[in-house]
């Protein structure tokens, strides 16, 4: 006997309806699972769960809607006039907790040539059969691990199956709706943190804003004008990202981390956003910028932020002093160890112009080796002013970019760098927006959003369908 045996015409027995089919279905358990060990028994009851817990949320629906189960007359919402009731029809409804169908009354206007079923929208359910929680689920997972493993741990789990497919189109319809302010503590949140910090200080806490990028195998979107089946050359793209933090002594205070694949002036784009929202309060915090010598990085900071403190990563610096070193002196000589101490102690304590003379004063004996020396003049030119590392540290700023490259490792590379994945730019991107989700404690809150979007999507649709005097079924 199937659970549609069940058809509940009043709210006040659904107890007495799925006692009923409990005592159905434990007969079915008693007679048809071996029950020898705990492992069987245990599995009986896990192969039926889904079908029992639904027919137990389907007595809670009755309970609490049984009024919109059984109704008999509407009023359009829009005329106003009454609507005529057709059969009930019914759907397949699947929650984490379990699975049932629901047979729910259907109502037209005839004047508006407009149909719809009002506990659909009461209950708030899902146009796919799986609701919202497993939705949910599905993102998570998904964007821990490949969608494979995912949808086959989505099934070890809850004893219910799940393709790929579904938890890859579900997934990404939940990261291409996340904007970057969606990902972000509200700034009551991030205020409260900052504020924590002030207490009885006599200078503004740091607030740093590290940035940073990682390379991820890409491929390029398929193109409406491509033949079918030729795929385009995948090629390694970059991550661009950027945490915001705060310093507490030791400690760092997460705020934000954001990566996508994109261009210097979409990222860019994204810190105006977040400066907008009133995310990094200039006046209430001293702000710290630090990152590598990737042009990108640095191009638009200065507009953007025009009072903070450029950093640049000491451990980007020091390795060119290191290459420089190696080269001109032989690599690991006691002459190249002790250039680069000299070297890095000026750097450190700001005689950068001693430096530099020093760079014009070196005879390099090779044409390659020159080249390095060259480079390392310009990149010393174009960053000194971010290289005041002393006072940098005094004033207690970050002088290494380890907080960022910590969170780009976590949010981007354990997850897009697999094995022969490669990657759409967008899909990739989708995940990274969940990943930094995640990362920034705002997972619930994006969920949260989605239903909510998703919600207003079904009724705008369903408002086009009426104008569009179609019936919808
Ligand atoms: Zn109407």
């Amino acid at each position: 006997m199937g659970f549609a045996a069940i058809k509940a015409e009043s709210s006040e027995n659904w107890r007495t309806l799925f006692y009923d089919f409990l005592d159905t279905r434990l007969d079915k358990i008693e007679q048809e699972y071996p029950m020898d060990d705990l492992g069987e028994i245990s599995k009986a009851v896990f192969q039926e769960r889904s079908e029992i817990m639904g027919q137990m949320i389907l007595g809670l629906i009755k309970r609490k809607y049984g009024h919109l189960l059984n109704q008999q007359k509407c009023d359009c919402s829009d005329c106003g006039k009454s609507m005529q009731r057709h059969d009930k029809l019914s759907r397949t409804i699947q929650t984490l907790a379990g699975q049932f169908e629901l047979e729910r009354p259907y109502f037209y206007c005839r004047a508006c040539r407009f149909g719809y079923y009002p506990l659909d929208e009461a209950l708030g359910l899902s146009r796919s059969s799986k609701q919202y929680d497993i939705q949910d689920v599905e993102a998570w997972l998904s964007s821990e691990t490949a969608y494979e493993t995912a949808s086959e741990t989505y099934e070890r789990i809850t004893g219910v199956k799940l393709s790929e497919h579904h938890m890859y189109e579900t997934t990404n319809t939940i990261g291409q709706e996340v904007g970057i302010l969606d990902v972000c503590a509200s700034k009551e949140e991030i205020y409260k943190k900052i504020e924590a910090l002030s207490e009885n200080k006599f200078r503004s806490p740091i607030m740093m804003l590290g940035l940073d990028g990682a390379h991820g195998p890409m491929r390029p979107e398929p193109s409406p004008h491509r033949r079918k089946g030729k795929r385009g050359k995948g090629e390694w793209k970059e991550i661009k990202g950027f945490r915001l933090y705060l310093i507490d002594g030791e400690k760092i205070i997460h705020l934000i981390s954001w990566h996508q694949v994109c261009t210097d002036n979409e990222l860019a784009e994204y810190l105006v956003k977040i400066k907008e929202a009133g995310l990094i309060p200039e006046a209430k915090i001293r702000l710290g910028i630090i990152g590598d010598g990737a042009p990108w990085i640095w191009n638009r900071c200065k507009e953007i932020f025009p009072f903070a403190k450029e950093i640049l990563d000491y451990y980007h610096c020091s390795e060119y002093v290191h290459g420089v070193a190696n080269a001109h002196y032989g690599k690991e000589t006691k002459e190249a160890r002790q250039w680069c101490e000299a070297t890095l102690t000026r750097i450190h304590f700001g005689y950068h112009e001693e430096v530099l003379g020093g760079l014009g004063k070196m005879k390099a004996k090779t044409q390659e080796v020159q080249d390095k020396i060259d480079r390392f003049y310009t990149y010393l030119t174009n960053h000194c002013e971010k290289m005041h590392y002393d006072s940098a540290r005094r004033g207690g700023y970050h002088i290494g970019s380890g907080a960022i490259e910590s969170s780009n490792k976590f949010i981007s590379h354990t997850r897009l760098k697999r094995s022969g994945a490669w990657w759409y730019i967008q899909n990739a991107n989708n995940i990274l927006k969940i990943r930094c989700a995640k990362y920034n404690g705002t997972y619930d809150k994006v969920i949260e959003k989605y239903k909510r979007d998703d919600q207003e999507k079904i009724k705008i649709k369903n408002k086009i369908n009426r104008k569009n005097l179609r019936v919808v079924k």
